[in-house]
């Protein structure tokens, strides 16, 4: 088998051999200063790069290189991302699960973990509670059990919470973190009007990957490395890659997520619309120092830094598996989406106390998605709950053309004033308010094109009296 960027077969895109040469290459050149200037240099034309360079970059040591690619990163999400973030949380819908995940507390042979799955009237409960909190996206989650949740009850689900409008609420976009699937149950999830289908690879490195999996439809590599190819071609075109960091050797794995978007892009046309980066944590039964693969903090950063730059145009996501003081470093090198008031547990949002028995892992940003806002805006970000583009058709290709051109400069930055300013008077404490208040006033001077500008005036005043839900 050899390194073949457009077969669909998973170990021919992710062929084990090109991720073995990548990293020993990286390792051979990270301290050749001539060839990082070089791969720097092609950087700043802001076009990505390739996972051979970008590796380089990742195992790169010199001080001084390592504060140029800091500051590149810094300087590419500005121009793509300005300081806005896009804010998100988890709704978990179940957690039964017949996978034997050894990282994961709903792995089957978990017999103390209480089994739980929403029904529809607890599924509404959850989402009143995540709109009194003031949230418009979420993502779903479930484990994966063909009887217990079946496509069905998920496509259900999703129906339940978009028809919930409660108050001055809504949510407007349901991305799905759900197991990989056939092409036929991808197309209904299409149709059922999701954002973005997400699926964490885990691990890019077949064998481990098959010892982590032991039992159950996830063992499977080839099926769950390939299912991003059949949710395209069920017409799902805003997919999200991740990895769960740990698990494995992070150089390898760093470079089997580029060759998966690169493989995506050559082959559909599009890249990921989003990638993740969680670390595997502590949770029911799990100890993460079991597998010794734990990166350090610096290195984590190193890490969304390279990716950034390498894909300037994908989204980069962090949840409350990291702590604030984690979360506030990955922002500033390339993160655009971080979820907030986060509950892992499935019916968590309606307890009046943070429930643990049924959390997926340990949660290590514990404030109230209020409290994260006021930390956003404090340090100079516009949180954002837009989700104008999915709903204006801007997916997929149409997305990443516009991204390129920078006109979604126009659209992006009054979205996310216009968002955040329902926020301001439907959720916000005080001080948020007044905060963001004075955010948005200082924002509005970047909107890049004057008439827009004019319109977002207006449109905020109109906020103000009550209207709601204007995008571009
Ligand atoms: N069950 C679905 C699947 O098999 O892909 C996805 C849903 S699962 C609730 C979402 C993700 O949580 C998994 O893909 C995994 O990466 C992550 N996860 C599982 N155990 C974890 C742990 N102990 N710490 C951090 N993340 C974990």
């Amino acid at each position: 088998m050899s390194y073949d960027i457009h077969s669909l077969k998973a170990e021919d895109f992710i062929d084990d051999g090109e991720i073995r040469q990548t990293v020993r290459y990286a390792q051979e050149h990270k301290n050749d200063r001539a060839l990082i200037d070089e791969i720097l240099q092609r950087a700043r034309a802001r076009k990505g790069l390739n996972h051979r360079d970008a590796s380089v970059l990742l195992a790169c040591e010199d001080e001084e290189k390592l504060q140029e690619i800091y500051a590149l990163a810094e300087q590419i999400k500005k121009d793509f991302y300005g300081n806005r973030i896009v804010l998100f949380a988890p709704l978990y819908l179940s957690n039964y699960c017949v996978n034997g995940c050894l990282y994961c507390p709903y792995h089957l042979k978990n017999k103390h973990i209480p089994r739980k799955k929403l029904t529809q009237e607890e599924v509404a409960r959850e989402v009143v509670a995540l709109q009194d909190m003031g949230h418009k996206r979420l993502a779903i989650e479930a484990g994966e059990d063909p009887v217990n949740n079946p496509i069905e009850y998920i496509l259900e689900c999703i129906q339940t919470i978009y028809s919930i409008k409660h108050k001055n609420g809504a949510i407007r976009r349901v991305n799905v973190n759900i197991a990989a699937t056939t092409v036929e149950n991808y197309r209904k999830l299409r149709e059922a009007g999701i954002g973005t289908y997400i699926l964490f690879q885990e691990t890019y490195n077949k064998e481990n990957y098959e010892i982590l999996h032991p039992t159950g439809p996830k063992h499977n590599y080839a099926y769950h490395t390939e299912a991003m190819d059949r949710a395209m071609e069920g017409g799902i075109d805003d997919v999200g890659i991740g990895v769960l960091f740990g698990l494995d050797n992070y150089q390898y794995e760093f470079a089997g997520l580029l060759m998966h978007a690169e493989h995506l892009e050559a082959v559909h046309g599009v890249g990921p619309h989003t990638i993740s980066l969680p670390r595997v944590k502590r949770a029911d039964g799990i100890d993460p120092d079991e597998f010794d693969n734990s990166l350090s903090d610096e290195t984590f950063s190193k890490i969304a830094a390279c990716i950034r730059i390498a894909v300037p145009y994908t989204g980069m996501i962090i949840s409350t598996r990291e702590t604030p003081e984690v979360r506030e470093k990955l922002l500033r090198v390339g993160v655009s989406q971080i979820s907030g008031g986060s509950r892992t547990s499935v019916g968590g949002y309606c307890e009046e106390q943070r429930p643990r028995d049924t959390e997926q892992f340990d949660v290590s940003d514990e404030r109230t998605l209020d409290e994260v806002v006021n930390w956003l805006i404090q340090a100079g970000y516009i949180p954002s709950f837009c989700t104008a583009c999915y709903r204006e058709g801007r997916t997929g290709d149409r997305f990443m053309a516009l991204c390129k051109s920078g006109q979604i400069q126009n659209c992006c930055q009054p979205n996310a004033l216009m968002t955040l300013k329902e926020y301001l008077m439907d959720y916000a404490a005080d001080d948020t308010r007044v905060h963001g208040e004075a955010l948005i006033e200082r924002e509005l001077a970047n909107v890049p094109r004057e008439k827009i500008r004019d319109i977002v005036r207006q449109r905020l005043v109109k906020i103000s009296a009550g209207e709601r839900d204007f995008r571009f």
